[in-house]
């Protein structure tokens, strides 16, 4: 389906430039059928990072009827684990995207990598070196230096053959000796330096167990299995721009099945957080956060797990769009694309965070009636459900005020609001306890507004949300702020921990959800607790005790805090 012309459907993805060269090298014949893939390295979570690059790489492919592979670039045993092969698989899948058979791994392409190896040897191109990792490091030069020839890089092709092959058969040490690409020293792109494709670890592969004693080098290993799966548009983040010449130079070296392209893209960026496995790697093990999938981590399992729904991160990958230049995208703006899609998805519900008690004083003890109340209104189909009214009460104790000042509309001694699907009430007395706090409101309620409308026309300038004191179910609710409480997350210090928000996570114990929430399961879709935000149910419920997450608030709490300072 071509969609020059398209007319701005909510999904539709602006052309940016590499879909513009995906486009025009179908269109232009050059490529029969567009291959791309998503590489993860499985030595982490996915994050908000990747799946900007799964929604290029994914959609991009969809667009013109090719296919994306999912491949797994496990070239470094000692830091890649089942876990993470498992989560990433598991990852994808919840963003919405599925790559059917075409799921590989580069370990996969072990023997072939190795026999590549031989052949560039065989070719003069490649040399085993016994320099020290800090001896190549030194002869490799800087940006400004050329670097200096190792003094095994005259080894004869024999000589070399039977060093590697004795490196494969594991009668070295790890790290003793390494394969090295013959290219040129003087180069000015350092990865043309000579790069090690080869190198000795006698470390157990999670997929080829201790059948190996060497690995090949991400670099080496990147590009041909690309080739060897037929990708055709091979596409990365601008951070591999100056290894483009070396992959070109082992394609251009190597009897590969296919050529393919790289292209390069900038990485995501966002405020208040970071996009590095590393760092995020570090956040889980010295426990800063309860782990990958903590509802504060930008990893993909933490937002499924702070009820974020995929297909808000596939509109804000969409509107953030793909450039060449490298940015930083405010995380509120991902923050605007969840509310868009809860606002019209999310069903309503009433729940109470901070509640106080109120006796409806002219209500008949031991009543209790079922009263209507609209599930969605964005959404007819959604349709309604029944919520209990009884003489007790819990309403949110921000919503009384024993003094209140003139712009305050809510609840206040003598002042009538309405209470949301049910009535008017109004507050004629309260009770303290021995602390001076209010710990009880008594009402009076109007039978003649049932439904939460007056017969007389009478208007009242607050609505507010209840929930009847003998149905409610308690629960504890997490709320949440950003995890950094800096913008760009060590810059003032060197060290990006200092810049942690110790107020990222709050816990309110005794909230007070209306029955229907008590069904909630975990992983069901977020809801929107009326005047307070999106909440979904955490995997730590259990049938007595049900925990809630705030996905988000209703507004962007943040910024208008930051303006009130500011100002
Ligand atoms: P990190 O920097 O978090 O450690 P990585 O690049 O090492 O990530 P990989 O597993 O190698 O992680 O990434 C898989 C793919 O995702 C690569 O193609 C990489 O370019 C892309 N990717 C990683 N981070 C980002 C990001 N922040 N924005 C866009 N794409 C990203
Ligand atoms: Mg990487």
């Amino acid at each position: 389906m071509s969609d020059e012309n398209n007319s701005g459907s909510a999904d539709e993805v602006t052309r940016d430039f590499i879909r513009e060269i995906v486009h025009g090298d179908v269109n232009s014949g050059k490529v029969a059928s567009v291959v791309t893939r998503f590489p993860p390295e499985p030595n982490g979570y996915l994050h908000m990072g990747h799946a900007k690059s799964i929604c290029l790489n994914f959609g991009v492919a969809a667009e013109v009827g090719g296919r994306c592979n999912l491949r797994f670039d496990d070239t470094n045993p000692v830091k890649e684990e089942h876990e993470y092969i498992e989560s990433i698989q598991e990852d994808v899948r919840w963003l919405g995207f599925d790559w059917g058979a075409h799921m590989y791994f580069a370990s996969d392409n072990f023997d072939q990598l190795y026999e590549w190896a031989e052949h560039l040897i065989s070719q003069g191109k490649a040399y085993v070196d016994d320099l020290s990792a800090e001896d190549m490091r030194e002869y490799r030069g800087t940006l400004t230096a050329p670097g200096k020839e190792s003094p095994f890089r005259g080894r004869s092709v024999e000589e070399n053959l039977d060093l590697f092959r004795r490196m494969k058969a594991g009668e070295f040490d790890s790290g003793a000796r390494a394969l090295r690409a013959k290219i040129d020293m003087a180069s000015g792109n350092i990865n043309m330096r000579d790069p090690v494709i080869y190198r000795i670890l006698n470390a157990e592969h999670p997929r080829t167990g201790d059948a190996w004693h060497i690995y090949p080098s991400y670099d080496f290993a990147h590009g041909q299995s690309d080739a060897i799966e037929g990708v055709t548009h091979s596409i990365c983040t601008l951070e591999f721009e100056d290894h483009r010449p070396l992959y070109d130079w082992f394609i251009e070296n190597l009897p590969v099945p296919s050529t393919p392209h790289q292209y390069e893209f900038a990485r995501l960026n966002m405020t208040y957080t970071v996009l590095s496995k590393r760092k995020l790697m570090q956040l889980v093990t010295d426990g800063h956060v309860s782990g990958w999938n903590d509802p504060r981590m930008p990893t993909l399992s933490g937002m499924r797990r702070r009820g974020i729904p995929p297909e808000a991160i596939r509109d804000f990958a969409g509107r953030i769009g793909v450039t060449k230049s490298d940015g930083v995208i405010e995380y509120a703006y991902l923050e605007s694309c969840i509310r868009d899609f809860l606002n019209k998805k999310a069903e309503r519900r009433m729940a109470v965070l901070r509640p106080l008690k109120v006796v409806i004083e002219n209500y008949p003890e031991g009543q209790t009636e079922e009263l209507d109340a609209i599930n969605n209104p964005e959404d007819e189909g959604a349709g309604v459900r029944k919520i209990p009214f009884s003489r007790e009460l819990y309403i949110e104790r921000d919503d009384f005020m024993e003094d209140p000042p003139k712009k305050f509309f809510r609840l206040g001694p003598g002042r009538e609001v309405r209470l949301r699907y049910a009535y008017f009430v109004t507050c004629t007395d309260f009770v303290k306890d021995d602390t001076g706090e209010v710990v009880e409101l008594r009402c009076t309620y109007d039978p003649e507004t049932r439904g939460g409308n007056a017969p007389d026309g009478r208007k009242v300038k607050a609505t507010m949300h209840w929930v009847s004191a003998d149905h409610a179910v308690d629960a504890e609710v997490r709320l949440y702020d950003h995890l950094f409480r800096e913008e760009a997350p060590g810059s003032t210090s060197d060290n990006f921990l200092d810049d942690l928000n110790p107020e990222s996570l709050k816990v309110l114990t005794n909230c007070k959800l209306e029955p229907a929430l008590a069904e909630t399961a975990a992983g069901a879709p977020a809801v929107q607790f009326e005047r307070l935000g999106y909440f979904c149910a955490d995997p730590d419920s259990t049938p007595d005790a049900p925990v809630f997450n705030r996905t988000a608030t209703l507004r962007d709490a943040w910024v208008k805090a930051k303006a009130k300072v500011k100002g």
